[in-house]
């Protein structure tokens, strides 16, 4: 089906702005105090629950959700400024950062009144992490050719496969995660996949730890053995797991955090360049703020239109594609425009050298996770009826 794409002129209104006082007061006092270092390259604890539970006092995660379940009910902009000043800040949100964007809103809509009574208010109160099981040694992009086994027993399944990649799971309590319920069928190839919420302590699940190019650990291994996920955790249709995952993606891709990975280049690039950069550079500068703040329009406006309860999934990969293309590019560009300051201020040379460093081994991930370039491509091609 062909549809025009439609970014709606949203502007955060001026409650807003002054959420985003609120958050960055708080922020701030948080890095005075000394619990993260916004400079930190990630090398402090990015899983920190003290910090985390100070965040659910404040009502910031899960802040659209209904009350009943801990949630603020308040909308997807508030929530858009609360990611935006976290990313920028480097602040260490990675314990409920997942269960925040993804993980809250799945067990809403599929999941039973019981799980959604124990689990969402923890996620609220910042006591739980989530980590996502789709990827497999042989299925990434094509998430639909998954064959982590799931075999009918008493009350329940059996989970025989490997997941990879698995983001948090060294830290997760539990994990969304995809299983082979059905062969496929000839009609639809994505048909016979199902949905499980899994306890990470469950026994037959072993986890190995995987580090990425800076040596952090971020994902993993998860290796699954006649692991026992009992019947009333499916979530949603068996079976029909496909039918579920385009709206869990297009809150994975239209976030400020899928612009804002490498942002700290930015702010040390500034610094380098002093007060009075020259004509070349204050170009180049201006070339980056400008597109820097088209993304984020274009954030808000994805946002915003998730709040109306419309489906932006392509105006999402759109977001998405731009985005991490652009924060895998700033490292290089920030390097090139920098080349040829002189500063005498070694210190801002160091920390950007620094901040240089950390980003561009990153950057190599950013167009990956979440979907890669191609695959999103596909996705908006497909939108617009070009296949
Ligand atoms: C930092 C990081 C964190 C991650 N965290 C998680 C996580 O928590 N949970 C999880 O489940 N997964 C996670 N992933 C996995 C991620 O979703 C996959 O890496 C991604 O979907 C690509 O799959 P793949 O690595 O198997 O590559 P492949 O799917 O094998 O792709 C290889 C290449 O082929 C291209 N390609 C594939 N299919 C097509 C197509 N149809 N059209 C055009 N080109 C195509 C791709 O673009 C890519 O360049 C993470 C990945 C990274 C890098």
């Amino acid at each position: 089906m062909s549809t025009a794409l439609q970014f709606d002129p949203i502007r955060l209104p001026p409650h807003c702005v002054e959420l985003r006082k609120e958050v960055r007061a708080f922020l701030r006092q948080e890095i005075a105090a000394g619990t993260f270092d916004p400079h930190g390259n990630e090398s402090g604890d990015m899983f920190n629950r003290a910090f985390s539970k100070k965040v659910g006092a404040k009502g910031w995660i899960g802040i659209t959700w209904p009350k009943k379940y801990g949630g603020q009910e308040r909308s997807f902009l508030e929530r858009y400024v609360i990611t935006e000043e976290f990313s920028a800040h480097n602040a260490p949100a990675k314990l409920h950062f997942t269960a925040d964007r993804q993980s809250g809103p799945v067990l809403i809509k599929y999941a039973s009144e019981a799980i959604k009574a124990d689990i969402l208010p923890r996620i609220t109160r910042g006591e739980c992490c989530f980590g996502i099981g789709m990827s497999e040694p042989n299925s990434g992009s094509d998430l639909f050719a998954a064959s982590t086994k799931a075999t009918k027993t008493d009350g329940g399944y059996l989970i025989n496969g490997t997941k990879v990649w698995t983001s948090n799971a060294h830290q997760a309590d539990y994990m969304i995660a995809l299983f082979r319920t059905s062969p496929a069928t000839k009609e639809n190839r994505r048909h016979g996949l199902t949905s499980f919420l899994v306890d990470m302590k469950s026994k037959g699940l072993t986890i190995n730890p995987i580090y990425n190019l800076t040596g952090l650990h971020d994902f993993n291994e998860v290796v699954l053995e006649n692991m026992f996920v009992s019947d009333g955790n499916v979530l949603g249709e068996i079976d029909g797991a496909w039918k579920q995952a385009t709206s869990e993606l297009a809150y994975e891709r239209s976030g400020p955090e899928r612009f804002l990975e490498t942002f700290a280049v930015m702010i040390e690039l500034v610094r380098v360049l002093g007060d009075k950069p020259d004509m070349r550079a204050a170009e180049a500068l201006g070339r980056l703020v400008a597109q820097l703040h088209t993304m984020r329009r274009m954030s808000v406006s994805v946002n915003g239109m998730l709040q109306a309860g419309k489906d932006p999934t392509v105006e999402a990969a759109v977001v998405k594609d731009l985005g991490t293309v652009w924060e895998q590019k700033l490292p290089h560009r920030a390097r090139d425009i920098a080349a040829f300051v002189e500063n005498d201020d070694l210190r801002n040379r160091a920390a950007f050298e620094e901040q240089l460093a950390f980003a561009t081994m990153i950057a190599p991930k950013l167009t990956l996770q979440g979907g890669t370039t191609e695959v999103l491509r596909g996705i908006i091609a497909r939108g617009l009826g070009l296949r």
